[in-house]
């Protein structure tokens, strides 16, 4: 951990850090899969035995239930840890590529070697994941690194500043803890790689730092993803699914249903089963939300009184509250809530939610629920709730999205054989598995001649080096 007393310190130490990395980079890079696995492992087991630590810390952070930590946390590091475990001998390989007839007598390959020294930003709502599983990929790929949490969590950073120290010297991994300040800070220095986890808006900040140094980025960026619900949909089951989808983490999580589309004809049974479905998660004994363990709280109170205002201005602007609405400062809880009559011209069809409030918007042609998914920026995911194969397909042929998940919600961010992440707004670059692990690497081309020759083109160009060139050109 490092002591920091002064924006002088902060850049020296930034500096320093930086430097001993660059220095042990070249020798990173040299690391079997076998020694690259050994520090994967290190990462997993500190996991396995700190489980509870790692709990109790995002408890205190936001009262993240324990349940909710092992499962969207751990579970989907774990399988992360294990699968590039499994796969990364063969991510290492040469990947031979073929070889067009005119290039006869060369081979050419695929070497993934590491960018070097990269930087991971990383956000506050899942905020050990979404630290450590991009850590994985970059020491997978041969990697040195910064992590920089966020501020937002600070019992949660505190703890990878810990694991991070027990597990590698400085000039491997590190962590620089605090807030916007010291992430300009790190920004400054010329990075090979930044992968950051967070809002579009800052964003666009970390790109254009980017930009002075041509560092290349990869964006994990948010935004409003919806959910659309047709007729043939079993509303049971979606409305349960979103409805878990928009309440786990309190709803604020990158891919979590912003607002759903619901055809006119379902709405009612839609809304009676989301209500059911909340009570059933939430409601043991007819107790209130409040009291519920497996409900964690806004992280903030600015984040709760930015959520209070979408409500209070949706009102004002005569949206109805069907389900929920109760709100307590003193401990930043909002009960799960459905705003119905919502309309385009409220502020909180414009910005991204990350909370446990629904906007339920009806329609009767599918075309004007893909007109209000089209007039917003690509959304990071978008959900589909129906049973029809031709509805499917033609929602997925007339929207773009960074991923789309039929009949569920949030689960394909655990499959690390799926590319994880946005498109413009919500963010570019893949992750999961193999597609981290290519964000962390130059893809370098290599080619070698073995036998044969292009000297029949060169120069001087004669009447017949020219045919030859136009046959080429042509045929081969
Ligand atoms: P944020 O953008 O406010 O902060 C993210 C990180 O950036 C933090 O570490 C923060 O300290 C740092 N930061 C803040 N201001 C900065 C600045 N001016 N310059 C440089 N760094 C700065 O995001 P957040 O509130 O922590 O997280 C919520 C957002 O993240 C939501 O938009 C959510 O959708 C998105 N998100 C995306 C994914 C994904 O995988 N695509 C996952 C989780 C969250």
């Amino acid at each position: 951990m490092h002591t920091i007393f002064s924006a002088n310190d902060l850049h020296d130490t930034i500096r320093s850090v930086f430097t001993a990395q660059r220095q042990h980079a070249a020798q990173m890079a040299l690391t079997t899969a076998a020694q690259r696995i050994e520090r994967i492992r290190r990462i997993g087991k500190w996991v396995d035995k700190h489980e509870e630590a790692i709990q109790q810390a995002m408890y205190e952070d936001f009262r993240k239930p324990a349940a909710e930590v092992s499962l969207a946390e751990l579970m989907a590091l774990r399988s992360e840890i294990n699968y590039t475990i499994q796969h990364l001998g063969n991510w290492m390989k040469s990947h031979r590529l073929p070889t067009p007839t005119v290039l006869i007598g060369t081979k050419s390959y695929i070497r993934y070697e590491p960018k070097g020294v990269v930087l991971i930003i990383a956000p506050w709502n899942y905020p050990f994941v979404l630290a450590i599983r991009p850590l994985v990929s970059a020491i997978a790929a041969g990697n040195v690194a910064i992590i920089k949490p966020s501020e937002l969590t600070p019992n949660t950073a505190k703890l990878i500043s810990r694991m991070i120290e027990e597990l590698f010297p400085v000039e491997e991994v590190d962590v620089f803890e605090g807030d916007a300040e010291v992430s300009t800070a790190l920004l400054e220095m010329p990075f090979n790689h930044i992968f950051f986890t967070g809002s579009p808006a800052v964003g666009r900040v970390v790109m254009t730092a980017a930009a002075k140094q041509l560092a290349s980025v990869t964006l994990e960026l948010g935004g409003k993803s919806p959910a659309i619900v047709d007729e043939t949909a079993n509303i049971k089951q979606s409305a349960e699914r979103l409805a878990w989808g928009k309440c786990v983490n309190n709803g604020q999580t990158c891919i979590a249903p912003d607002y759903v589309l619901v055809h006119q004809s379902v709405k009612d049974n839609f809304l009676q089963a989301f209500r059911a479905a909340v009570s059933a998660m939430y409601r043991g004994d007819n107790k209130p939300v409040v009291d519920s363990d497996s409900y964690a709280r806004i992280v903030n109170s600015r984040h709760f009184e930015r959520l209070r205002n979408l409500v209070d201005e949706a009102v004002a602007k005569g949206a109805v509250v069907s389900m929920g609405g109760t709100m307590d400062a003193s401990q930043n809880f909002i009960e799960p809530t459905i705003l119905e009559r919502v309309t385009s011209d409220m502020l909180i069809m414009h910005e991204e939610i990350f909370g446990p409030i629904l906007p339920v918007l009806t329609y009767t042609d599918l075309d004007e629920a893909l007109a209000v998914v089209n007039e917003r920026d690509k959304p990071l995911a978008l959900y589909i709730h129906s049973r029809n194969r031709q509805t499917i397909d033609y929602i997925i042929n007339r929207t773009s999205a960074g991923d789309t998940v039929i009949n569920e919600t949030l689960i394909h961010f655990s499959n690390s054989e799926l590319p994880f992440g946005g498109v413009n707004n919500s963010g570019f670059g893949k992750s999961n598995g193999f597609f981290s692990f290519q964000e962390f690497s130059n893809h370098r081309g290599i080619m070698q001649r073995d036998f044969g020759t292009m000297k029949f083109i060169y120069p001087p160009y004669t009447d017949t080096v020219r045919k030859l060139i136009r046959f080429i050109g042509k045929y081969l």
